[in-house]
């Protein structure tokens, strides 16, 4: 019995320990057959899409009308492919006229996204072979103003990219009916610009005639005259661009002369606030000019004792020689190139319109006169140069007149230092006692008291700074007494101090 007995609880135990063992074996087996049983899913969906997706293709659907990425949550195009149940022909004829349904919805949803896309790949395939191609774009004659945002606006180049709905890449081939146009597009491209150069300086021109300008002012049809001579032409520049009046902004910023858009619109420094690479129909609205602007040039010419028809290309030669003789008599003093005393001009009398409106508002008691009024003829000098004897060109003629000659001087870019040389202004107004205090600092504040009734800080470092502006600024002395009234001959007071 007993060994029975021992053979019975022998075999319980043995038992127990097969199963216990076994559950480990158990518990593997039936994970595996678990993600056996995901991956076949997987595959099953796989297998149902790709069987799917060969079908369309089949019936000519491309890439586009498969891709979901576009389509709103609540179509069920992915409900119907991701199933397990493999395709047969009865599932075929079920699903396919939903899914044909969708990709009708899609092409009419989606389609212009896709186009989108197309192009944007299409141009930056373009752009690589154009930026490869760029070193002999730059060897050609016009080629030093030629972008590859002007490239991309070509009517020919837009043509082929939309080809077959801009779906063909550019090969060799493509980029080689491109290629041998560029050059075509390079000549052209010159004229395009400066047509609408000359556009808006002409009409700059013409608005600056309804205001004040000298008497000496020259018409903007002398401007417009053409050569005969086609090729002539072709690399000439047009002389309204190339006259000392024609001034633009760019950008929004500075002032800068014709040549200057042409040398700054290719470099990187411009297109740091620009992400992309802009074409022309782009950048050209950022060429502005306006009638304020050349009628303060032409009397800032006047000041000066240069010709109204005085060149561009002389003032650029005088680089940083000019001076505003009503900062710079004060304590400030800086020497500025043309394109900025224009610049410096234009603001100051913007500005002074601004502080008479606040004045007349306010109807604050200040004494306000215009430093900077170039149309008076009583004020004196406003404007110096310093006097040079290296500066020999003759002021009307144009020299770098020519494309040709332009792209040639481009790339050692010539700049002018800081001209700290004194001028000798004549009309100064010093009278022997200001001549005495030249170097005095003023004692209290460096603030003129009159400025800051309007909420101005002016500020002068030494008293003879300090005289000057209240004279030129608010007809008084520096107590605020007005000069007018002591002298009691009027405006001209003022006037008989500079004398
Ligand atoms: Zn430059
Ligand atoms: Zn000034
Ligand atoms: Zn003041």
């Amino acid at each position: 019995m007993t060994s029975v007995s021992n053979r019975f609880v022998c075999c319980v135990c043995v038992l127990t320990m097969l199963v216990s063992k076994s559950r480990k074996y158990i518990e593997q087996w039936l994970q595996n057959t678990s993600t056996m049983k995901e991956r076949s899913t997987k595959e099953l969906r796989r297998d149902r899409q790709a069987s799917i997706e060969g079908k369309l293709r089949a019936l000519g659907y491309d890439n586009d009308d498969l891709d979901t990425q576009f389509d709103p949550k609540d179509w069920k195009w992915n409900q119907l492919i991701q199933q397990t149940r493999p395709i047969t022909d009865r599932v075929w004829e079920n699903i396919r006229p939903q899914l044909e349904e969708i990709i009708k919805l899609r092409r009419k949803h989606a389609g212009a996204k896709f186009l989108a896309i197309r192009r944007n790949i299409r141009q930056q395939e373009l752009g690589r072979r154009f930026v490869d191609y760029l070193p002999q774009v730059r060897k050609l004659p016009f080629g030093k103003f030629y972008m590859r945002g002007d490239l991309l606006e070509e009517p020919f180049v837009k043509e082929l990219l939309d080809e077959n709905d801009a779906k063909i890449p550019f090969d060799d081939k493509r980029w080689h009916r491109i290629f041998d146009r560029v050059p075509e597009f390079v000549a052209k491209h010159i004229k395009v610009i400066e047509g609408h150069c000359a556009d808006v300086i002409s009409k700059a021109f013409k608005e600056s005639k309804e205001m004040d300008r000298p008497l000496n002012a020259i018409d903007d049809e002398q401007h417009l005259e053409l050569l005969e001579d086609p090729i002539e032409d072709m690399d000439r520049i047009p002389s309204c661009l190339l006259s000392a009046t024609s001034l633009f902004k760019y950008g929004g910023h500075r002032l800068e002369d014709y040549t200057e858009i042409l040398h700054i619109r290719p470099l990187a420094r411009r297109r740091i606030w620009s992400t992309r690479d802009d074409g022309w129909s782009t950048d050209k609205t950022d060429v502005v000019s306006s009638g304020g602007v050349v009628s303060m040039a032409s009397f800032l010419l006047k000041q000066l004792g240069l010709p109204e028809d005085t060149s561009m290309s002389y003032m650029l030669a005088c680089g940083t020689d000019f001076r505003c003789l009503t900062c710079s008599r004060a304590s400030q003093t800086w020497s500025m190139t043309w394109a900025e005393l224009v610049d410096h001009f234009v603001k100051a009398n913007d500005g002074y319109k601004n502080d008479l409106e606040t004045i007349k508002d306010r109807e604050l008691d200040v004494p306000f006169l215009n430093d900077h009024d170039v149309t008076s003829e009583i004020t004196g000098n406003l404007v110096a140069r310093v006097p040079r004897t290296t500066v020999d060109l003759i002021p009307t003629l144009e020299y770098a007149n020519r494309y040709s000659i332009l792209s040639k001087t481009w790339g050692e870019e010539v700049s002018f230092e800081i001209c700290s040389q004194s001028v000798k202004d004549s009309s100064d107004g010093e009278t022997q006692e200001d001549s005495n205090e030249r170097t005095e600092t003023l004692i209290g504040s460096n603030y003129c008291p009159l400025c800051r009734k309007l909420g101005l800080w002016h500020r002068e470092e030494i008293v003879r700074g300090m005289r000057k502006h209240t004279r030129t600024r608010h007809g008084t002395d520096l107590e605020g007494n007005s000069l007018t009234e002591q002298s009691g001959v009027g405006q001209d007071a003022t006037q008989r101090l500079d004398a």
